[in-house]
């Protein structure tokens, strides 16, 4: 039984750091307008297109060490911790919902979503084609889960992106367009209670990393900081335990 466990868990965690190999690219190359399915990977000094065998996810950075074969330039870290995260979230999501769609489909929403946090804070904008992803996700959702009805789904995704775009015609540049968009996207895979819970999710991390910030003074009050990826965590969370936390909260008052 155990062993049968290893090779499921191997396997598993190399199909999530698959998943994430490609995410790379997506993160690498959507920001610039480039293929992500036609152009053949290249190192980044030497221009040498990279061998298949070269591309195994994980294992081939541990094998080169870190280095392109050719010109022995460092290859990035951040690829390299993007694949064992894919890895490992693959893994997490087994553990957390098993032998149900439940398991690829909120590990891909965790990739779409690590995708528009990486993207957020390289370029302090989010792709539409990801967002659009993210709502693909949340209609295959609503068809395996109808038990959230199109009602909740609906107003949930009008009310917490109508607030923040009400928010923005008030206080121009509060809120970027990315920003709404996602909201509404997560309205409809969370329904209106666990989107709240979403957006209170990030407001609260964003909001005390930019008091962090301003007490270090690493940062001006005028500077903007990406609030995609802490969207992105409270989406996340409220899809993996929301209705735990919000049936824990409303205990609190005896409902
Ligand atoms: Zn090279």
């Amino acid at each position: 039984m155990s062993g049968a466990l290893v090779i499921i868990g191997v396997y598993l965690f190399l199909v999530g750091s698959c998943v994430a190999s490609f995410i790379n690219v997506v993160i690498d190359r959507v920001p610039q307008g480039k293929s992500i399915v036609s152009d053949r990977s290249h190192c980044d000094a030497c221009q040498h297109p990279i061998k298949a065998y070269d591309l195994i996810p994980v294992v081939s950075y541990i094998l080169l060490r870190g280095k392109c074969r050719y010109c022995k330039q460092k290859i990035g870290l951040r690829s390299f911790i993007i694949e064992c995260i894919g890895g490992l979230m693959m893994l997490f999501c087994f553990y957390r919902f098993g032998v149900s769609w439940m398991t690829p489909l909120s590990f891909l929403v965790f990739m779409i979503l690590l995708a528009i946090t990486m993207i957020d804070f390289d370029t302090m904008t989010i792709p539409n084609g990801l967002v659009i992803s993210l709502f693909a996700l949340a209609v295959i959702q609503y068809f395996l889960q109808p038990e959230l009805d199109l009602f909740t789904r609906m107003i949930g995704m009008i009310s917490v992106s109508g607030i923040m775009l009400g928010l923005t015609l008030i206080i121009p540049d509060s809120f970027g367009g990315g920003d709404i968009k996602l909201m509404a996207a997560s309205g409809f895979l969370l329904g209106w209670a666990n989107n709240l819970l979403a957006a209170f999710i990030g407001i609260l991390i964003a909001g005390g990393y930019a008091t962090y910030l301003l007490l270090t003074k690493k940062n001006s009050r005028k500077d903007h900081i990406a609030f995609g990826p802490y969207l992105s965590i409270g989406i996340y969370l409220a899809l993996l335990y929301g209705n735990e936390v919000i049936r824990w909260y409303l205990s609190l008052f005896h409902l």
